[in-house]
């Protein structure tokens, strides 16, 4: 895939023009939420310290995690996102004969920068779960694999890949290549994190970020977690200066333990909501474990959209292999009430 490719699929990812002031936004996998007072009030205090680098903030975020997490902060990097370590992950270890492969439908934005990096991307199909098929991702690549993107929960389905299978796939991968796991979307499931392999085993790098369960995706934090010569080869990537709003917001945001369990309960119960409500109407979708979904709309994905998008209710995207399912976005309650109406008109 050319830049091109990567150019359609920046498109694909982005809002179709302006949305309406007044639209529910479910096409993004925001949290409509926002940020925790007690990320508010941080990041408040650190506005009128702007003029400052304040470096510490980035050592502080990094110390915080780690200390939760019984890490060591040199197994930690914050970043502004997890887009930006997905991104080097690709930039350093894939390229001509190192193939990035991934589930498909999955998050595109590894492929993005593997054409950045003449990389191949190898989109391997999840089995008939929804799973990872770890062995059909390691047949793919074979010995050209540069690095394994598995995110889980996935995006776009918010299924689950079994701990097992991960694992298998840490031990079976090539000499060289990386296992990049995601878990953008971890607090939402009950699935058990990786951060131990991340730290125990060569070149296996965890992302997270503080877009999703802590409604800072503006604000921009993330962090990779690996060892630290696994993280070394991301630095070269870029000047290292991180906004100091996003690391206080993300540092307070982990301090206030509740947040992350409140929020997932608060999802939980919106979306066990709207499944029932579709199960009742007889509607299809994948049972998710996320803060989004996949629904069925039995005609192009990208009709149902504009249809959706007519009644100032935003979803999307459409995975070009699941032609006729659309992703939506758990928001709140009320929007969901608003989600349900546009969608029972649209679906006739
Ligand atoms: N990874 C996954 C799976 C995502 O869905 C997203 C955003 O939607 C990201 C990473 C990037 O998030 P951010 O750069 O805001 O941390």
């Amino acid at each position: 895939m050319g830049s091109v490719g990567g150019e359609r699929l920046l498109a694909q990812m982005s809002y179709v023009g302006e949305p309406p002031a007044d639209a529910v936004l479910l096409n993004a996998n925001e949290n409509p939420l926002g940020p925790c007072p007690e990320a508010l009030e941080a990041m408040a205090g650190m506005l009128k310290r702007g003029g400052r680098y304040l470096f510490g903030e980035v050592g502080r975020l990094g110390r915080t995690f780690a200390e939760m997490e019984g890490l060591r902060p040199d197994q930690v990097q914050p970043y502004a996102g997890s887009s930006d370590p997905l991104h080097r992950t690709v930039l350093a270890f894939c390229g001509p004969g190192r193939a990035f492969v991934k589930g498909e439908p999955g998050y595109e934005a590894g492929e993005m920068a593997a054409a950045r990096a003449k990389a191949k991307a190898l989109k391997v199909p999840l089995t008939k779960d929804n799973e990872h098929d770890v062995d059909a991702m390691l047949a793919a690549a074979g010995a050209e694999a540069g690095v394994f993107y598995l995110c889980n929960p996935n995006n776009p389905t918010g299924t689950l890949t079994k701990r097992a299978a991960i694992e298998r796939l840490v031990e079976k991968r090539p000499a060289g290549s990386v296992v990049l796991i995601d878990e953008a979307y971890i607090h939402f499931s009950d699935a058990p994190a990786c951060l131990d392999l991340a730290t125990q085993a060569k070149d296996v790098i965890v992302l997270r970020t503080f877009s999703k369960i802590y409604g800072m995706a503006g604000l921009r934090a993330g962090l990779a977690i690996s060892q630290p010569e696994t993280l070394d080869r991301l630095r070269y990537f870029g000047a290292g200066f991180l906004p100091t709003t996003g690391m206080a917001g993300a540092t307070a945001s982990l301090q206030a333990k509740h947040v992350a369990v409140e929020r997932k309960k608060y999802v939980a119960e919106v979306r066990a909501g709207v499944f029932e409500w579709m199960r009742q109407k007889g509607y299809s979708f994948v049972p998710s474990v996320s803060n989004k979904f996949m629904v069925d709309v039995k005609r192009p994905g990208r009709e149902a959209i504009s249809a959706m998008a007519a009644q100032k209710v935003m979803v999307g995207r459409v995975w070009p292999s699941w032609p006729q399912h659309v992703r939506v976005t758990v928001g709140t309650r009320e929007e969901m009430e608003k989600f349900k109406a546009a969608f029972e008109r649209v679906m006739g």
